[in-house]
């Protein structure tokens, strides 16, 4: 394994302090690295392998897919991008799909409709959108730009111009800064990279009310927590609200790179045109077809109910270890995007020894150890991992 690290220190741009681990196969909820060690994966590759490794029905579709036809270009039609954007359609509550290759693609297809949407209605250019602060949407210029993270920026600036910045679940500070050149709000339904904080109630349904009086967009960002993982489709569902524009990519495709960003009618109706936005690789046959075999599978295995009931499971026995350790304060999150909250011991040191011990996590934000894991883990998982959780928080 060492002489993999070595070279791939030698040939990639070294942007990713990675840690020590060249994984090399996965069934289920297992990863195996290339010296055959096996790890309990809740990280799920970043939210992405929903569906745990080697899933059959996914695989064999992709690979189907493989066969037939890769890629055409969007100067065609194809049927699978056609039954992804029905299903993602139907998921949703929205209307029209522009499929992309990632998140932060998706994020920029979204400012580009809400600023497009309003020069509509006024022709002018100094329109503004409002961000969260703690918030993460990719790392391209727009979706940098709408970022709440000094740290990422500071390097590249300027930034794309007139993006002002809320807190997070703080109406008021919304309010504040809203005026007549607002043409969008962003936000994550729940703060993934910032450090797992679920949206309040009452802070969406009152984003969507300024919103709605003003005829400002409501854009969700929804790339970590859409896509089943807090126990809804998309985690909107749970408080009755609806977007203008969702982002989502991830789990979307459980592996093959692709994103979406999804418009209601009325933001559909009255920005991008044709000419106005593209892309080469974005809804070719093989990403439409993992997209569609996503949902497919998430009906068959009612994985929304499973997550709902795993979580409750999940979140039970993180009671158990905020009660245990004084250096944990709290637990939160939504379904399966789950953090533990740590006061004066860094995550990422608790991270490394869990990697040692064969338990893939994350972190989040500065102080919080993140758990994603594939959708399809059962009770049992949960007990494996909280063996290897209280093995390394019990030598802190
Ligand atoms: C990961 C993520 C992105 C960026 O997605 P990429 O595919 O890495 O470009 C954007 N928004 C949120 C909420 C994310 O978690």
């Amino acid at each position: 394994m060492n002489n993999y690290i070595e070279a791939a220190e030698s040939v990639l741009l070294h942007t990713y302090n990675r840690y020590p681990v060249v994984f090399d196969q996965g069934d289920g909820v297992y990863l195996y690295d290339t010296d055959g060690k096996k790890y309990l994966d809740f990280g799920s590759g970043i939210g992405v392998f929903a569906l745990g490794y080697n899933c059959k029905a996914y695989n064999d579709a992709v690979k189907g897919q493989v066969d037939k036809l890769v890629h055409t270009s969007n100067y065609y039609y194809n049927v699978p991008a056609i039954e992804a954007a029905k299903k993602l359609v139907k998921a949703s509550g929205l209307d029209r799909v522009f499929f992309t290759n990632s998140g932060a693609e998706a994020v920029e297809g979204a400012l580009k409709a809400a600023r497009k949407y309003a020069w509509l209605k006024d022709g002018s250019n100094d329109h503004e959108i409002i961000a969260m602060e703690h918030s993460f949407h990719g790392r391209t210029f727009g979706a940098l730009s709408v970022t709440g993270n000094a740290k990422y920026q500071e390097a590249f600036k300027p930034m794309i111009g007139n993006i002002r910045f809320a807190k997070y679940n703080d109406l008021e500070s919304v309010k504040a800064l809203v005026n007549e050149k607002t043409c969008a709000v962003i936000m994550e339904t729940v703060q993934g990279e910032g450090g797992v904080y679920p949206v309040d109630a009452e802070f969406l349904k009152g984003v969507r009310k300024i919103c709605d009086e003003n005829d400002i967009l409501l854009i969700l960002d929804e790339i970590q927590c859409g896509m089943g993982r807090t126990g809804y489709m998309f985690a909107y569902q749970k408080f009755g609200v609806m977007p203008d524009i969702l982002t989502c990519a991830k789990a979307l495709g459980c592996g093959v790179p692709v994103g979406a960003f999804v418009l209601n009618e009325k933001t559909a109706a009255a920005s991008l045109t044709a000419g106005d936005h593209g892309t080469t690789y974005g809804g070719n046959p093989l990403a439409g077809t993992a997209v569609s075999a996503v949902f497919d599978i998430f009906e068959e295995r009612h994985l929304t109910d499973h997550v709902r009931e795993i979580s409750a499971y999940l979140e039970e026995k993180f009671d158990e270890v905020v009660e245990k350790y004084s250096f944990i304060t709290g637990h939160r999150g939504m379904g399966l995007m789950q953090g533990l909250v740590f006061k004066g011991i860094a995550p990422g040191e608790a991270v490394k020894k869990l990697l040692e011990k064969g338990l893939v996590v994350f972190t989040a934000g500065t102080d919080v150890l993140r758990f994603l894991p594939p959708l399809i883990i059962e009770k049992e998982h949960v007990d494996e991992m909280l063996v290897k959780l209280y093995s390394v928080l019990d030598t802190f």
